[in-house]
């Protein structure tokens, strides 16, 4: 997720299907083979299910299966305002927060929140993220804090997403987005020849170059 504040949040996921698609272009992404009929596709939303179709054969791709969001009646874009309360509070968010911010019943706020933190405890510590030929997207954004003043960059977090195709995601809090930040949680967190893609920053750049270089095993 790409974004700083409340507004931001909402231009990108104004509803449900932009979340699905969201999820959809992070779990497979348009060109994703088909498992089905194995040919490279084109995946269309269908209207009445929460599924994306192969051009070719048909086959129902659904974003949400595998993930915390399956067996949950909670509209995703709730779910997806809870994760980023998540990632944007440097203290962790409660149940009652949670119930009081997304107008839910307290017990679906609690069982929310567990999700949330269990999944983020899962991703902390585990494998690194990539591996040979496999792809791992970079990006970086800005939260809390005002955006006045000249030093407003000083006043916030950068959060650090790192997303592989097709597999896990990873969010990590970096104190500013200078290299010298930013390399070692690359060099923990994702393995080497891992083919490392970002938009933005020139210190990212320096990094796939570290990366391309790696010879770990
Ligand atoms: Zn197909």
């Amino acid at each position: 997720m790409k974004m700083c504040n409340v507004r931001q949040f909402f231009k990108q996921f104004p509803d449900d299907e932009a979340c699905l698609l969201h999820l959809f272009d992070v779990r497979f992404g348009q060109g994703h083979d088909c498992p089905k009929c194995k040919r490279e596709a084109k995946w269309y939303p269908l209207t009445n299910e929460k599924a994306y179709s192969c051009q070719w054969c048909g086959h129902h791709i659904h974003p949400m299966v595998d993930t915390i969001f399956e067996k949950s009646r909670t509209p995703l874009q709730l779910w997806f305002y809870a994760i980023f309360l998540f990632t944007t509070s440097k203290h962790g968010v409660s149940g009652k927060e949670l119930q009081r911010q997304l107008g839910v019943t307290y017990k679906t706020a609690w069982r929310m929140a567990a999700l949330i933190r269990e999944h983020m405890a899962a991703i902390d510590g585990e494998a690194p993220l990539g591996g040979e030929g496999k792809i791992v997207e970079v990006d970086e954004t800005y939260v809390g804090g005002k955006t006045e003043g000249r030093d407003w960059r000083a006043r916030k977090t950068v959060v650090m997403g790192m997303i592989e195709r097709g597999g896990d995601a990873m969010l990590k809090v970096v104190p500013d987005q200078k290299r010298g930040s930013l390399m070692p949680v690359i060099r923990e967190n994702v393995a080497g020849g891992t083919e490392i893609h970002t938009d933005e920053l020139s210190a990212y750049k320096k990094a796939i170059r570290w990366n391309a270089m790696d010879t770990r095993p």
